[in-house]
């Protein structure tokens, strides 16, 4: 049974999608059948993985609609251990079909239910807002990664989010575990980065990862040729980086 982590944070451009395919990236190669779920409307997670997101056929949101089978919505990828369920742009317009059905914050959970017996880790790459969207992606998930930039304004907004988890696992069947912050493009010759690290570190009341993703501008290159990290530059820090996130995590 896989094991279902959403990517999340309500701020944009943080690193959810770079941590989400590469950190799926290196769960791949290290083994485990890793399914990546794109639940966010911009379809990056598709595009970085070679979909194309205005043309695929079947995406998750003919999936959570039971419109198409789990099996015709997920696509292989380059690498041999790695799946993913592209989004298209259209899912945005799901939540206002959802918005008034009852049980409106579970559709994902249940299309994901039916795939999680075939993998051991599911990655859910979530869109920059705490919309229905996200309620549904961590309604579907038993741990949560927040990556955190290491820049000024980035603490501010976590407590929402947080509270958001909170309320959500007072409502859930099942625990919702705040895996923890993931500090991203962090680097350590500036003081600021070392600032917002020392802060996050001392007082997010939940664990932080020991590994801290650089900034690389390898990992910002790579979506441009639709590869993860491993198959672009694999030398590179930031590939490094994310090896080491997913030893931490298995
Ligand atoms: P959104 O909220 O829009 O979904 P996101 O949180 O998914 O954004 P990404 O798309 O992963 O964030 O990253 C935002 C931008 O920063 C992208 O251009 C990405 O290539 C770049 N980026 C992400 N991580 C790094 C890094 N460690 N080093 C350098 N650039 C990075
Ligand atoms: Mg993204």
């Amino acid at each position: 049974m896989a094991r279902v982590i959403a990517i999340c944070n309500q701020k944009g451009g943080v690193g959810k999608t770079t941590t989400a395919v590469n950190l799926g990236g290196y769960l791949a190669c290290a083994g485990k059948k890793t399914l990546i779920v794109d639940f966010d409307p911009q379809a990056n997670a598709s595009s970085a993985l070679g979909q194309d997101p205005l043309r695929v056929e079947a995406s998750v949101y003919h999936g959570i609609l039971g419109v198409d089978h789990p099996d015709n919505v997920v696509r292989p990828s380059t690498l041999a251990n790695l799946h993913i369920v592209p989004s298209a742009p259209h899912l945005a317009g799901a939540m206002i079909e959802l918005v008034d059905l009852p049980e409106r914050e579970y559709f994902l959970r249940k299309f994901i239910n039916q795939l999680r017996h075939r993998y051991e880790y599911i990655l859910i790459d979530l869109p920059p807002s705490l919309s229905l969207l996200t309620v549904n992606g961590l309604a579907a998930s038993d741990e949560v990664i927040i990556p955190v930039q290491a820049e000024y304004y980035s603490l501010e907004g976590l407590g929402q989010l947080l509270e958001t988890v909170n309320l959500l696992k007072k409502n859930l069947s099942h625990e919702l575990k705040v895996n923890g912050a993931l500090l991203t493009m962090f680097d350590k010759r500036e003081h600021l980065s070392r600032e917002v690290a020392k802060e996050l570190r001392t007082n997010f009341p939940h664990p932080v990862f020991e590994t801290e993703i650089p900034r690389s501008v390898a990992l910002a290159e790579a979506p441009s040729f639709s590869k993860p990290i491993m198959l672009y530059r694999p030398d590179s820090a930031g590939a490094a980086a994310y090896e080491r996130l997913a030893k931490e995590i298995i």
